[in-house]
């Protein structure tokens, strides 16, 4: 691990007078896996937003591998390296799990869908795809409809597609909503091992899953940092426990 792969400085969002982000600091170091934690409402859904380009901040800055990203446009932030990933409302029900993943090797971003390319085209990335299925245990789905996967199948095709945009930077937005124990364990292995070589950036709820897969954790609340260290560090601080953790 060295430097930092996405650093903020000082970043605010306002929504028409209410600051939903406040003057957030946040240093991601290359390599690592760092955790956003918090009560609902605390702004780490906005904090994505802003990382991602959807939202332009108030105030405050983004680096990126030390260059400036702030402002840029999401097609632009993912075309340098950062990818979110998508959500299951995103997934087009009528079409092949591979079809998705072939899509997103070709440079589809969640503006770029365009599912009437020639198959010719697609399949050009038939093997990529079906190698990256393979990763994230899905090897066997490639020619079923997305529509038709189970849910925990469902997140980890949108593991696929995240990193078929072959990312330096990944955005995981609670990667293990609404699963039961089974797959929860097979997404925290997957998310151990698709970490090699990226940084990835985790919205988690559930701290055990925290303190399998980060390296660091930052706690925000009403908008701030109440907390940012490693993760037994943060789960021990009374104000974190206070806030947040309590049980
Ligand atoms: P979290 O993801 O931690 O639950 P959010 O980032 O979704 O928190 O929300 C932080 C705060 O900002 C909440 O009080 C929410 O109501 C408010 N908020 C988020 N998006 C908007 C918006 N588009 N307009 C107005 N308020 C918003």
């Amino acid at each position: 691990m060295e430097g930092s792969a996405l650093v903020a400085t000082g970043l605010t969002r306002d929504f028409r007078g209410f600051r939903a982000v406040d003057g957030v600091n946040l240093d991601v170091a290359a390599g690592s896996v760092h955790a956003l934690v918090g009560p609902n409402g605390a702004g780490k859904t906005t904090l994505f937003n802003l990382l991602t380009g959807f939202l332009t901040p108030t105030a405050g800055r983004i680096l990126l591998d030390g260059a400036d990203i702030t402002g840029l446009p999401p097609e632009r932030v993912a075309r340098r390296g950062v990818a979110r990933s998508f959500q299951i409302t995103s997934l087009f029900p009528q079409q092949t799990v591979r079809a998705h993943v072939e899509l997103a090797l070709q440079g589809g971003t969640s503006l770029g869908w365009r599912f009437w390319r020639s198959d010719r085209l697609l399949h050009r990335f038939r093997d990529r795809a079906d190698a990256l299925l393979a990763d994230v245990g899905l090897a066997d789905a490639g020619d079923q409809l997305a529509g038709s996967l189970a849910y925990g199948r469902k997140r980890a095709l949108e593991l696929a597609i995240a990193l078929a945009l072959d990312p330096k930077v990944l955005l995981l937005d609670e990667p293990t909503a609404g699963m039961g124990l089974e797959d929860v364990d097979r997404t925290v292995e997957l998310i151990a091992g698709v970490r090699a070589g990226r940084t990835v950036v985790l919205v988690e709820h559930n701290m055990s899953v925290v303190g399998r897969l980060a390296d660091r954790v930052t706690v925000l609340q009403a908008g701030r940092v109440l907390a940012e260290g490693p993760y037994d560090e943060v789960r021990a601080d009374d104000r974190v426990v206070e806030a947040y953790l309590g049980s």
